[in-house]
C-alpha cells in the first residue's frame, strides 16, 4: 500500500469558507469568514506532511447558506482545471448546505478517480476545543490514500467527525453537535481511529472509466414541496402554478403519503400533465418511498409522480436540477431520476 507520506503525492484544498476558517466580528460579534492563510497559521500540522499540498481560496469566502449552482460549479471547474496535476482534491465549506455540495459535485463528475473530500467544523479553527483541525488533517490524509497507485475513495465524500460518508447520502442532521452528519441509508465509507479503516465493499467506483468530464449546468426551476398535515389548496396550487416552474420535489410522509384530498390528487394530476416532473421523496431521514403501499401513495403512482426511494432530498433536488440542465427529454429525466447515477440511490 502506497503510503499516505508518499513524496509524490499532491492534494489540493479549495477553501471556499464556512465555520472552519471564521473569526467574531469585532463589532457585531457575528461570524464571518477570514483567508486561508490564517487557518494555515493555526494547523501548523499540515507542513508536516510529507507530501505537496496547494491552496486555492475563494474570494470572497463564502457561509456555506450562499452556495449555489454558480458556486457548484465554480468547485467543480476549480477541480477539472487542476485534475492532472493532483492526486486528491479536498474542499473546505460551510456544513450547512455541503450535503446539497457533495450531491451536486457527484452528479457533475463523470468518469471520476480521485477523491473529492469535503469536510468543515462547528467549530471555528482558532478556538481550542475546535473539530476543524481533526477534520481537515485527516481529510486530506484521506485525499492521498492509494492502494497500488489507485486512489481508495475516487467519490465525492464527505469527511467530519471520523466518519467517511458518501456524499450524496449525506445529511446535516444536527446544528450543535460535532457528530453533525449522517447517512442513515448507506453505511459509512470509512472510520478514523489510530488508523483510517476504508469499508472497501462500500466504495463506488464510476464503470466506463473514460476521460474526466464535468457537466456545469444546472436549472433552477425547482422546489421542495413539503407536505404538512392541513396543507390548503390555495397553498398547494400557488406552488404548482409557480411560472416557469418545471421539477418539484414532493417530500411525502413516511413511505411516501400525502392526504387522500380529492383537491390534492386533482392538483398533481394537472400539474403533471401541464408538463411539471414530480419526484416523491420521504420526509423520514431513514427508509424510502414505496408508491403504492398504501392508498395515501397510490395517487400519486397513478398520476405519474416517479419514487425518489431512498434518496435524500438534498440529492433529490440536486440531481433534478442537474437533470433538468443537460439536454435530455421529460422522460430521460424521469428515468433518471428513478436509477442510480452515482451511488446516490437504492436499487
Ligand atoms: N453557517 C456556516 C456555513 O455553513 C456553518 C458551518 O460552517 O458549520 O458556512
Amino acid at each position: 500500500m502506497k503510503s499516505a507520506t508518499d513524496k509524490k503525492t499532491s492534494i489540493l484544498i479549495i477553501y471556499t469558507g464556512g465555520t472552519i476558517g471564521m473569526v467574531q466580528h469585532p463589532q457585531n460579534r457575528t461570524l464571518v469568514p477570514v483567508s486561508f492563510e490564517k487557518i494555515q497559521e493555526v494547523v501548523p500540522e499540515l507542513k508536516r506532511f510529507d507530501f505537496i499540498i496547494k491552496t486555492i481560496t475563494f474570494t470572497p469566502a463564502l457561509d456555506s447558506s450562499n452556495m449555489n449552482p454558480i458556486t457548484w460549479i465554480k468547485i467543480a471547474k476549480t477541480i477539472e482545471r487542476n485534475y492532472t496535476q493532483f492526486d486528491g482534491f479536498v474542499v473546505l465549506h460551510g456544513t450547512d448546505t455541503m450535503a446539497y455540495t457533495a450531491s451536486a459535485l457527484s452528479f457533475m463528475f463523470e468518469n471520476l478517480d480521485k477523491p473529492i473530500i469535503l469536510t468543515g467544523s462547528q467549530l471555528p479553527i482558532g478556538m481550542i476545543r475546535t473539530d476543524g483541525k481533526e477534520n481537515l488533517i485527516t481529510a486530506v490524509e484521506i485525499a492521498a490514500a492509494k492502494n497500488n497507485g489507485v486512489s481508495i475513495v475516487p467519490e465525492v465524500c464527505i469527511y467530519f467527525d471520523f466518519t467517511l460518508y458518501r456524499g450524496n447520502r449525506t445529511v446535516k442532521h444536527d446544528a450543535d453537535m460535532f457528530s453533525a452528519f449522517r447517512s442513515v441509508n448507506y453505511p459509512a465509507l470509512g472510520v478514523a481511529g489510530i488508523d483510517i479503516k476504508y469499508s472497501n465493499e462500500f466504495i463506488y467506483r464510476q464503470e466506463n472509466q473514460g476521460i474526466l468530464k464535468v457537466n456545469t449546468n444546472f436549472d433552477d426551476n425547482v422546489v421542495i414541496l413539503k407536505m404538512f398535515p392541513g396543507i390548503n389548496q390555495n397553498v398547494m396550487n400557488s406552488i404548482l402554478n409557480t411560472p416557469g416552474l418545471k421539477g418539484v420535489i414532493l417530500e411525502t410522509f413516511g413511505s411516501g403519503n400525502v392526504p387522500t384530498s380529492r383537491w390534492l390528487t386533482n392538483c398533481i394530476k394537472r400539474a403533471i400533465k401541464n408538463g411539471l416532473i414530480i419526484l416523491n421523496v420521504t420526509q423520514c431521514e431513514g427508509g424510502k418511498v414505496v408508491m403504492g403501499q398504501y392508498q395515501t401513495s397510490l395517487e400519486l403512482m397513478n398520476a405519474g409522480v416517479v419514487s425518489g426511494k431512498d434518496m435524500t432530498t438534498e440529492a433529490a433536488i440536486t440531481k433534478l436540477m442537474f437533470l433538468l440542465g443537460q439536454d435530455l427529454t421529460p422522460d430521460e429525466i424521469k428515468i433518471y431520476l428513478n436509477k442510480n447515477m452515482r451511488g446516490e440511490i437504492s436499487e
